[in-house]
């Protein structure tokens, strides 16, 4: 599903962020995590 970023309005692939629910495009977006960047730096697991 292509769209506009949450976070960097880059319009691109997005990616569900498991603890706010934004979509987000990959540079924003942990595969690991599941978390977008923002909550990463937020909940701040490495
Ligand atoms: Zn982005
Ligand atoms: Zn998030």
């Amino acid at each position: 599903m292509e769209g506009i970023c949450g976070i960097c309005g880059a319009v691109a692939e997005l990616n569900v962020c498991q603890a706010c629910g934004t979509q987000v495009c990959l540079k924003c977006f942990d595969p690991k995590t599941r978390l977008c960047s923002r909550c990463m730096s937020r909940i701040g697991k490495q």
